[in-house]
């Protein structure tokens, strides 16, 4: 064996050949994650341990130094809605830059999952109900990550688009839909040269084999690796693996995290035994040293050579992104005086809700505000903050440090019950980490101080074993044993906990003793999951909602901030409703019925119903805009920047329009009966009126479209469109071609998007883009001859400003199967 550390080779054959000349042991020993977020060491050949963090709104780090904060960018169908390659590379180059400045060397992003259904858990954390511009914009961030030599690691391969039964369920998908729609944005990322990918949760069945993602052979061995080409590590969904054999012979070639798991002991024993062979091990080992080589892992870690101001670009993308639903005729926002008084009502202006919930939460050191940023941009006003209602169902997280007399003890006990060590915890986010090895058990206690008179409501939320008393009184009890479960699967994970009113008439101390069961969650460690809750005594909503009216009518600009929460859109779920939580359709009704120009933004990042569209002047669909929201708010608001954000989905009017308005899966299987018909292109082929088209976006000015010509290259078509700008403000258009195929005897979309470009043009001037619309993007899988065809005939380019805003058609005729 070699021990000095030579030049690792760059190809993967190269490294197979070193791969060979470690022994067994090791090898094995490096297919699993030595902790929750690294690999082992590999100094004999002089390789350091690569690292891994999420994820797809910043990188959070490695979770070793306290208090670890990041740059929080806006969430990814914002980024996408900007239907910016440039923006979505400089996105991957910042996520390469926060990586080396948290020591880590594989991010898990971007998420190119499907936008199938709007319900859809982790719809916030994908780029689109689209496949090409979700391809497009996916391949520039991986680019962009990569340039800086730092591992994208794209996920969740494949066919990973809803989150219930997330850990089991089985998507059927037949083999055409696959290719077209949920491969597509992977074998793009594959083009552009993506170094691992990240095996989902769930199962595929594609018409002739049915396995989880993990051990799918034919997808991950003949697929993949074989007709695709992929030279990178395919790494599980965390914890997803479950079997030794099928996995290790199913392509996966690193199980995540560890220690232990499936391939600890399990596959070394697999391997002596025949069950899987030395050639597949040392396949494995040599994807995962090119990565090593690829992030640098057998020399100091490169810094990136592009470093930018990163809250720059976070503010920026955030308003690029930001789309126009209505637009005033006249009397916009950044065409009035500057406001002396302005009314900031909802509570999503309170508490923006700047990132969706799950594993790509990251904790930015600071978040701007709504109140914050309009502030800043105008120090003169008097700004009025109005809640108008509570839309959370649950109380609020304590804040431990500041509300109890003495933070949390925990004293952590043993099988026997004797105490084995006792802490002082402060700083208390529901979780408790560090725990004493002989600890089965702890007592949470805590003082908390009630001041404001009134009902006080306070609950623990917890899973597993737990027993919790408020005041003496028990508020709440479980016997079910929890493991992993807890972690991945939201229906065991109750944080809420049940609410137990205390009432408060001069201040005093309440005093909450929880006993929790220490969960073992596997490769995610030991912990104890307990959230302390404590709403305050507060006004009606009634109250809350005529006082926000109130202010609007007083106010020289209302701006009333709507959206989801943290109760609403995270991984782990999906959402049961398409509805505004509480009664903030009520509360922008009643203030749009005395401020008809006040201006509504909504602070969602999966589809939310808007009953009151057509009253407001101005609607802003402002995502989860990251840690700059209230900046970008009032740069848009003031005129500043462009919000030239295009919807990169359909925002249904009616809830029974909605194409997929559900993803229950039945018996373990969700169907994808629409086939290639997903998103937009089951609203073309319905003919139902949605609220917003896929690629809506109004922007801050006016245009005119002239279609010019329509060329046939090797690569596919091209289009050239001259965008006039006659509106009064410099804006961003992006031109978009919707491609309807002639008929044929293959299962097409009534038009799909072919591709964009955009351009920047000052008031009353123009630009000519080229519209380029990829062959692959045109073409049709067989499955018949188990090949993309380019059935002969006339296609009809439609080119516009979204998907029912068409301005021109050009016809072009295309060639036969090749
Ligand atoms: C998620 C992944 C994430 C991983 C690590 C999983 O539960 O599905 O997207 O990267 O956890 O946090």
């Amino acid at each position: 064996m070699t021990t000095t550390s030579e030049p690792m080779s760059t190809t993967l054959k190269g490294c197979r050949d070193r791969a060979e000349q470690l022994p067994l042991e090791r090898k094995v020993e490096l297919l699993t994650g030595a902790t929750m977020w690294r690999l082992i060491a590999l100094p004999e050949i002089g390789m350091r341990s690569v690292s891994f963090s999420d994820g797809p709104v910043g990188v959070r780090g490695l979770g070793e130094a306290e208090g670890e904060t990041s740059i929080l960018l806006p969430t990814p169908s914002g980024i996408a809605a900007a239907w910016d390659l440039d923006l979505a590379t400089a996105v991957g180059e910042a996520f390469a830059q926060e990586a080396r400045e948290h020591g880590v060397d594989v991010v898990l992003a971007p998420q190119v999952n499907i936008q199938r259904t709007p319900v859809g858990g982790r719809h916030f954390e994908c780029f689109s109900e689209d496949p090409a511009l979700t391809s497009a914009i996916g391949a520039a961030l991986v680019q962009g990550i990569q340039s800086q030599g730092v591992a994208a690691c794209m996920k969740h391969y494949v066919a990973n688009d809803s989150e219930t039964e997330r850990t089991s369920m089985v998507s059927r998908v037949d083999a055409q839909t696959l290719r077209e729609v949920y491969l597509a944005p992977f074998a793009a990322a594959i083009d552009a040269g993506v170094w691992s990918l990240m095996a989902a949760y769930n199962g595929v069945d594609d018409g002739v084999e049915t396995s989880p993602m993990t051990e799918h052979r034919r997808l991950n061995v003949d697929l993949l690796k074989g007709d695709l080409g992929f030279d990178g590590v395919l790494v599980s969904d965390w914890e997803a693996t479950r079997r030794t054999v099928l996995a290790a012979t199913g392509g996966l070639d690193l199980v995540m995290p560890g220690p232990g798991g499936p391939w600890a002991e399990g596959l070394l024993c697999a391997v002596r035994d025949g069950a899987v062979s030395v050639a597949e091990i040392d396949d494995k080992v040599a994807r995962v040293l090119l990565l090593a080589h690829r992030v640098g892992a057998f020399a100091p870690a490169p810094r990136p050579t592009v470093q930018r101001d990163l809250p720059a670009l976070a503010r920026a993308a955030a308003a690029a992104g930001t789309v126009v639903l209505r637009a005033p005729e006249t009397d916009a926002p950044w065409d009035r005086p500057a406001p002396s008084t302005i009314a900031l009502i909802g509570a999503n202006a309170e508490r923006p809700h700047v990132l969706g919930g799950g594993s790509s939460t990251v904790h930015p050191e600071h978040v701007v505000t709504p109140l914050e940023g309009l502030a800043a941009r105008w120090p003169h006003a008097t700004i009025v903050s109005e809640r108008g209602g509570d839309p959370r169902v649950f109380a609020p997280r304590l804040d431990v440090a500041a509300r109890t007399a003495d933070g949390l003890t925990a004293r952590w006990l043993d099988v026997h019950g004797i105490t084995v060590r006792e802490d002082q915890i402060i700083d208390h986010d529901g979780w408790v980490r560090d725990i004493p090895d002989a600890a089965v058990e702890v007592v949470l206690t805590a003082d908390v101080v009630v001041e404001e008179p009134g009902v006080h409501v306070l609950s623990v939320g917890t899973v597993g074993i737990h027993e919790t008393h408020i005041d003496g009184v028990l508020a709440s009890t479980g016997t079910r044993r929890v493991g992993v479960d807890c972690v991945l699967d939201s229906s065991v994970n109750t944080p809420a906990g049940v609410p137990v009113e205390v009432e408060i008439v001069a201040a005093r101390t309440a005093r909450i003793e929880s006993r929790h069961q220490v969960i073992n969650a596997a490769g995610y460690g030991r912990m104890v999951r307990a959230e302390i809750r404590n709403a305050l005594p507060r006004s009606t909503d009634e109250q809350e909602i005529a006082d926000a009216v109130a202010a609007a009518r007083a106010a020289d600009l209302a701006v009333v901030v709507v959206g989801t929460n943290e109760e609403c859109e995270s991984e782990g779920w999906d959402r049961e409703t398409l509805a505004l939580p509480g009664r903030q359709d009520e509360l922008v009704t009643r203030v749009l019925a005395e401020v008809p120009d006040a201006v509504i933004v909504v602070n969602a990042g999966a589809p939310v119903l808007l009953p009151w569209l057509d009253q407001a002047m101005t609607v802003l669909w402002a995502w989860f805009p990251g840690q700059e929201a209230g900046h970008a708010l009032a740069d848009i608001l003031a005129g500043v920047v462009e919000p030239a954000g295009r919807l990169p989905w359909t925002l249904p009017a009616r809830a029974d329009d909605v194409p997929v308005p559900h993803a229950v899966p039945v018996d373990g299987v969700v169907e994808y009966r629409e086939g290639v018909h997903v998103g937009y292109r089951a609203w073309e082929r319905s003919g139902a009126t949605p609220a917003a088209p896929f690629g809506h976006g109004l922007g801050w000015t006016r245009w005119e479209h002239t279609l010019g010509e329509a060329r046939v290259t090797d690569a596919g078509v091209e289009v050239d469109v001259v965008v006039r700008n006659t509106g009064a403000r410099a804006g961003r258009e992006v031109v978009q071609v919707y491609v309807e195929a002639p008929a044929s005897d293959h299962d097409r979309p009534v038009r799909w998007l072919g591709g964009h470009a955009a351009a920047t043009v000052a008031p009353g001037d123009e630009a000519s883009v080229t519209v380029r619309i990829p062959r692959r993007v045109l073409e049709t899988w067989d499955v018949r001859q188990d090949a993309w065809v380019l059935p002969e005939g006339e296609y009809r380019l439609h080119t516009g400003r979204s998907v029912r805003d068409i301005r021109g058609v050009v016809c072009v005729p295309l060639g036969a199967t090749p």
